[in-house]
């Protein structure tokens, strides 16, 4: 039977301080303990339902944890102040100078910047590879590799990681399967696929408002007391605490998600069949065509569709940009990064997303100047705006 993570969401109950519906907001740094004994015990391991200060955890931040990996089905989650801050701390938590990570090359911008630029300087060392090839993947581990990385779905060519297929070969060398799956919240659950830890940015879909940064790491008890352990927690030491009062918001959010992914995804497949019958190239999971279709199919869970993302190719930056423009005059959606708002979402990921990646590798990586990739928004009526869209091709002589 296909996993249901929104009845995981539904049936979670947290009561506010006057058995308010929604869980009150903790609006304090740090928390008074009855008698001195208590606050040095809470020093040494936690104590249910005691706080000592909000870095390390709060209630309402507590709260929105646990509906995460309720999500995510993991024991525990963290939540943390940006979706880089989850990747960051994670990484740091598990990796130290001399050890090695097998990347995924196909990762968004910031994660491949802080891997390529930013983790050398720490002595750790990451191997980006091809992550669809078994044999790559096998011929970059050794003894000093402590994690395999990827994106569930990857940022920005939408290709699919073979979760299972890469957990079998991560616990076979006793290493950590860590999966990004802040395209895909809903859609794959890549713990109960194989993986050791899932990250969110939590900015993406599941707040769906771009009103806010945040991110969390998903995962199990053990490794989330490592992160906020007093002396040697990531989490706790490097700081990078969530404010209550987003966690507060983005927790009212989760809640409408499963029906926004579904909205999101259908959206998107039908602009995606549009695009391609036109003859634009177009990648999207959910096409029979795309080449990672039947896994996707085979790891997802059913009912939220293939997810709100998608890339065409216009062929060329003038074009692209050109088409970006006219696109936000017609009122088809914002030419802006990021992606999981409610309106549609365009840029071209070569210049933004992945500019971090230099050109040469990108087009390695098979991501060209002509791209345009689309966080497809919630549109009522998706008809109208792809006859908004196929004015705007017109107009420019994209389409005859
Ligand atoms: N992971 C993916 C797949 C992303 O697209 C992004 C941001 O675009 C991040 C992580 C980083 O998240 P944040 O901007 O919340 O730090």
């Amino acid at each position: 039977m296909s996993y249901d993570p929104s009845s995981k969401i539904q049936d979670y109950q947290v009561f506010g301080e006057f058995g308010d519906v929604n869980p009150s907001i903790t609006d304090s740094s740090t928390y008074t303990f009855l008698n001195p004994a208590t606050m040095k015990e809470i020093f040494t391991h936690e104590i249910e339902g005691c706080f000592l200060y909000s870095r390390h955890w709060n209630p309402i931040n507590k709260y929105l944890s646990r509906a995460l990996a309720a999500l995510e089905d993991t024991e525990m989650a963290q939540v943390t102040a940006s979706g880089m801050a989850a990747i960051s701390a994670t990484i740091l938590q598990l990796c130290q100078q001399g050890d090695e990570i097998v990347s995924s090359h196909t990762i968004y911008g910031g994660t491949y910047a802080l891997f390529k630029n930013f983790l050398p300087r720490l002595g750790i060392k990451v191997n980006f590879v091809h992550t669809a090839s078994k044999d790559e993947v096998e011929a970059a581990i050794n003894e000093r590799t402590r994690v395999i990385y990827c994106e569930s779905i990857s940022n920005p060519l939408l290709e699919v990681a073979d979760i299972p297929t890469l957990a079998e070969i991560a616990h076979r060398h006793s290493i950590k399967l860590v999966v990004d799956n802040t395209f895909s919240p809903m859609i794959l659950s890549p713990a109960r696929l194989g993986a050791d830890i899932v990250i969110h940015s939590l900015t993406k879909f599941i707040n769906g408002t771009s009103d806010c940064v945040a991110g969390c790491i998903c995962a199990s008890e053990e490794f989330i007391h490592r992160l906020t352990d007093v002396n040697s927690g990531a989490c706790m030491l490097l700081g990078p605490v969530l404010d209550s009062l987003r966690s507060a918001s983005i927790l009212k959010n989760l809640h409408s998600l499963h029906i926004r992914m579904q909205k999101h995804s259908a959206n998107a497949l039908y602009l995606a069949r549009r695009f391609s019958e036109l003859g634009i190239k177009t990648h999207y999971p959910g096409l029979e065509t795309h080449k990672d279709y039947a896994l996707i199919t085979r790891l997802m869970n059913e009912g939220f569709g293939y997810g709100g993302m998608l890339v065409i190719d216009v062929g060329d930056e003038a074009t692209a940009d050109r088409l970006m423009q006219k696109m936000q005059e017609e009122k088809v959606g914002y030419l802006a990064v990021s992606l999981g708002y409610f309106k549609t979402l365009f840029s071209p990921p070569g210049n933004s997303t992945s500019s971090e990646i230099p050109k040469e590798e990108q087009r390695e990586m098979g991501i060209s100047s002509g791209m345009i990739r689309l966080s497809v928004g919630l549109d009522n009526d998706i008809e109208r705006t792809y006859r908004r869209i196929y004015h705007c091709l017109e107009t420019l002589g994209i389409i005859k």
